[in-house]
């Protein structure tokens, strides 16, 4: 068998299977201009000229990654340290700025100890593989909607794996119960989900994995530094960040930088330090990246203007988009799914938004939704003003003629 040519017509059949499907994911070239998001710079493909648009797929959620304070931080430290950490945290790559920034994002959710890794995803995966490679026989309940990092955590680990209906309290319980009472346990679960901005009923599943002896993983992505009095997250608005064993975040959306990291009982966190791939054989997070996120993470938990604005912009855009009849999905937090319902058509509306009116809006199609559920995520966020938010309607409108009334149907 001629390996390479085999390979090769397999991944061109693949990929013109999604063109059909209009699954083939294009990466829109958008520039970002310091000082003036949420405008953007896109560059269309064919090199046409430039043109100013206005994002509202930024996971940037406060436009804290052009936060002056936050640009200061990050030129200060580059200039101070250089531009890389010079190797893994192991070897020479650990510096005071990593271990404040580990205290401060343990203090902000009241754990003992916190851990820095390349990114959310990477967090996800070292720290639950790591954690259900600790003992033998390990039985992991992981939700059903829980994002991909945490599946290859729990793939990368001997345990158990039982996959409970979404946000369905009944369902865990079920599965909790038919599992050996003597076996470890683990529940695995977002806060907030980051595809239809609906939130987990935390305090209810720290009952029944304490009824169950299990211990308790929260990835809090979508929610760190926008919800709670100091930006805690979920588990800090509603008081239950005592009873989450590991809450996981990141520094790449709310803080606006880059990282991700978990915190926990020191032990806990020390274990994942000394045994976890994904942060032992790795180079540590750049300096300035470190100093940038520090100041993000003290801003926020300080000021909690940010996130009332955040809420307050995110029930402007839904009054709007119900407002003009469009179909707007229901959501408990700041993420705003707007049904399309079909790829190739959900990829077109995004394609005319961006070029006819300056919109940009990521389509979100199978598999990172199930078919027939194809959308368009939006999140205002601070930064969009009530005329950006008019623009938007209007080109929606233009754009989606049917959409009209199909609420109601
Ligand atoms: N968890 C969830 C729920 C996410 O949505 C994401 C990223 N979109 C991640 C983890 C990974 O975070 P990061 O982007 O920092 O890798």
């Amino acid at each position: 068998m001629d390996t390479r040519t085999t390979l090769l017509a397999h991944a061109r059949d693949s990929l013109d299977g999604l063109r059909r499907e209009g699954r083939y994911r294009e990466f829109a070239r958008l520039e970002r201009i310091a000082g003036r998001f949420p405008r953007y710079r896109w560059h269309p493909p064919g090199g046409e000229a430039p043109r100013e648009v206005t994002v509202w797929s930024s996971n940037d959620y406060l436009g804290m990654g052009t936060h002056p304070a936050v640009l200061a931080a990050a030129e200060a430290a580059l200039r101070a340290h250089g531009a890389g950490a010079g190797g893994t945290r192991n070897i020479s790559g650990t510096s005071p700025l990593h271990a404040a920034l580990e205290a401060e994002l343990a203090a902000l959710h009241g754990k003992e100890a916190a851990l820095l890794f390349g990114s959310g995803y990477v967090a996800n995966q070292a720290a639950l593989s790591a954690l259900l490679s600790a003992l033998p026989g390990f039985h992991v309940f992981s939700d059903a909607k829980n994002h991909n990092s945490m599946i290859a955590g729990m793939r990368g680990a001997p345990a158990a794996r039982h996959i409970w209906r979404h946000n369905d309290l009944a369902d865990l319980e079920a599965k909790l119960r038919a599992a050996p009472a003597e076996a470890p346990k683990l529940i695995a679960f977002e806060s907030v989900y980051s595809m239809d901005g609906d939130i987990a009923p935390i305090g209810a599943i720290c009952d029944l994995a304490e009824r169950h002896g299990a211990i308790t993983y929260c990835d809090e992505v979508h929610a760190v530094g926008l919800y709670g009095a100091t930006g805690g997250g979920i588990t800090e608005r509603d008081g239950v960040a005592h009873r989450v064993d590991v809450i996981e975040g990141t520094l790449a959306k709310a803080f606006g930088v880059h990282g991700g990291y978990v915190a926990g009982d020191a032990a806990l966190v020390d274990y994942i330090r000394s045994t976890a791939g994904g942060l032992i054989f790795t180079t540590a997070l750049p300096p300035h990246v470190v100093a940038a996120a520090l100041a993000s993470v003290r801003l926020l938990r300080a000021d909690p203007a940010p996130r009332a604005r955040l809420a307050e912009r995110a029930a402007a855009l839904k009054a709007a988009l119900d407002a003009a009849g469009l179909p707007r999905m229901p959501s408990a937090s700041h993420i705003v799914p707007l049904r399309i319902g079909e790829a190739a058509l959900c990829r077109e509306v995004a394609r005319r938004l961006l070029a006819e009116h300056a919109v940009y809006a990521t389509p979100i199609n199978y598999p990172t939704v199930p078919r027939g559920e194809e959308r368009l995520r939006l999140c205002a966020t601070p930064l969009h003003t009530d005329a950006m938010m008019a623009e938007l309607v209007a080109a929606l409108r233009a754009v989606l003629p049917r959409a009209a009334g199909a609420r109601a149907a």
